[in-house]
């Protein structure tokens, strides 16, 4: 039977990393949801839509065709067939995601791609992302619920820009998880049945190590 693994959690908490390193140890496939929200407010600055305006964002949520790769090797993330693993990681779309995220046609649509990728993964998935435990995949295998200080947060996504300034970093990063976390439909959440793992003081080894444990548990 196939293994389904839900890593949730704010960003900076080393869930891609952990998620990607994981599925690749056990054979799995694995996907970033996060990327999926990327993508979709990608076309929509592309496409010049007011994201202010959710009537307007739910109007064309159905509009791009995304389409992720789900090898843990070398995932791979598309919108109408252009490859935008880099354009997706801009700092102006990682300011405009939550909005678009907050919004429910987005979020439905989002939800049925992540489903149906998990459904056709042959070995099973780690899927990561704020509400894969509590509202995509309810009935998962494991549920790990990723934390770390706001502090730790900002370093390791500092570290990642390389050189951002940590201040700013760590301003922008609280300023996206309160949106996460307080948007109405399926905010960043802790599902009741998750593992809860602090990795304020752990290498990103020992938090792949835990995971990996847990699982074969
Ligand atoms: O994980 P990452 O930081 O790339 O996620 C980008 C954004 O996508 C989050 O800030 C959030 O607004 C949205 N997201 C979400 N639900 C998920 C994954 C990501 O709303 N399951």
């Amino acid at each position: 039977k196939p293994v389904i693994v839900a890593i949730d959690g704010p960003s900076g908490t080393g869930k891609s990393s952990t998620s990607k390193a994981v599925a690749a140890q056990l054979g799995l496939s694995y996907l970033d949801t996060g990327a999926q929200y990327r993508a979709i407010t990608w076309w929509m600055v592309n496409n010049g839509i007011d994201l202010t305006d959710p009537t307007a964002v739910a109007a064309v949520a159905g509009k791009a065709d995304i389409v992720s790769g789900t090898d843990p090797a070398a995932p791979t993330i598309t919108v109408d067939g252009v490859d935008v693993a880099a354009a997706i990681r801009t700092q102006e779309v990682t300011s405009k995601v939550s909005a678009v995220s907050a919004v429910p046609e987005v979020r439905a649509r989002i939800t049925e791609l992540q489903r149906s990728l998990a459904a056709r993964a042959e070995r099973g998935i780690v899927v990561e992302g704020r509400d894969i435990g509590t509202t995509v995949l309810p009935d998962a295998d494991l549920k790990i619920f990723l934390t770390a200080s706001p502090e730790a947060r900002a370093a390791r996504r500092s570290g990642e820009l390389k050189g951002a300034d940590l201040h700013a970093t760590r301003e922008a990063l609280i300023k996206r998880d309160t949106a996460d976390s307080s948007r109405k439909t399926s905010p960043l959440a802790k599902a009741d049945d998750a593992v809860e793992v602090d990795t304020t003081e752990l290498t990103l080894a020992q938090v792949i190590e835990c995971v990996v444990t847990l699982v074969e548990e």
